[in-house]
């Protein structure tokens, strides 16, 4: 099996680290912070225990995913020997264009170098490596255990062949891998963050309530939760991030983010991160309470 180096172990690191470890791949899992890499084991082992409990994962199995992850605090020491690096750090441009510059430097020469990023363009990530074919997106969705998507991201250099390995990569994790062009958004939040935009601007402009709102979105569409409770899962200052760079990178008014969400991010009512958003969650995210601000 191939060796893969993931590089942030957060909320979407230690869940790349976790289904590659399980799919037999040797991982070396890498982050600044030593507290983050432990918290990942953690999280990681907490999560295998609920796989087992569930009766998918044998307690064996459970030992030899987590056997197969060693961590770094080291890009250099960590990327020895790797065939395909994951980047999961923050989701800060300098921050990325800095990592790949590293990662281009201490990688072997032929290795992929992938990135998660949501909203950041793979073809700018590659530009500042040596080998912008070898660049791609690898864009999992939260929670990466459960989630069965991989948005398989094409920058402008990226090669046929590259990407073939990508897809198949995906496929041997168990995912569905959807192979997509590098623009603004890529697809998923191309789609959703507009969406998510609208339910807002329909707050705002007093057409209906949170709980309507999600109501019709959640019965009438069939999805899984409203769009509302939706953005305050992700974090308000996380969508209002990616619809910049769609306003910004697509030059065009529909996509400018409604002015209750620059306000709400402004006044530091981030959604669950923050206790919170459209709804209250000082009580966890069991109930659905609405927050007093938009109570009727
Ligand atoms: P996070 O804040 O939970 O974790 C980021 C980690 O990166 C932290 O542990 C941090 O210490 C580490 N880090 C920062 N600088 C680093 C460096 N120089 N080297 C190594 N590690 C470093 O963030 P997250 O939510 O896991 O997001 C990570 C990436 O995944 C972002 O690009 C984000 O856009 C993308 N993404 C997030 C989600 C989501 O739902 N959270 C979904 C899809 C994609």
């Amino acid at each position: 099996m191939m060796n893969v180096a993931v590089i942030g172990s957060g909320t979407m690191g230690n869940g790349i680290a976790h289904v590659f470890a399980q799919h037999g791949f040797p991982v070396s899992l890498i982050d600044i912070s030593q507290p983050a890499l432990d918290k990942a084991l953690g999280t990681i082992g907490k999560n295998l225990d609920r796989q087992v409990a569930k009766g998918s994962l044998s307690e064996d199995d459970k030992a030899a995913t987590l056997g197969r992850i060693t961590t770094f605090t080291s890009i250099a020491e960590g990327v020895r020997g790797v065939e395909l690096v994951v980047e999961a750090a923050t989701e800060n441009v300098d921050l990325k264009l800095q990592i790949f510059r590293d990662l281009d430097q201490h990688a072997p020469e032929g290795a992929i170098l992938a990135s998660n990023t949501s909203s950041i363009s793979i073809t700018k990530i590659a530009a500042v490596t040596k080998r912008a074919d070898k660049v791609i997106g690898m864009h999992f969705m939260n929670p990466v255990p459960v989630m069965k998507l991989v948005e398989v991201i094409r920058g402008y250099a990226t090669s046929d062949e590259v990407t073939s390995r990508i897809m198949e990569i995906s496929r041997q994790l168990g995912k569905t891998p959807t192979e997509v062009n590098d623009y603004p958004g890529f697809v998923a939040n191309r789609i959703l963050m507009p969406m998510i935009n609208e339910a807002i601007i329909t707050l705002f402009e007093g057409v209906a309530g949170v709980e309507e709102i999600d109501t019709v979105m959640k019965l009438g569409m069939a999805h899984p939760m409203g769009p509302l409770q939706l953005a305050d899962f992700i974090g308000l200052d996380v969508c209002l991030a990616i619809l910049r760079v769609l306003h910004e990178g697509l030059g065009n008014p529909k996509y400018a983010p409604c002015p209750l969400l620059v306000n709400m991010v402004m006044a530091g009512r981030l959604g669950v991160k923050s206790g919170e958003g459209f709804y209250s969650w000082g009580h966890g995210t069991k109930d659905l309470i609405v927050a007093d601000r938009f109570k009727k």
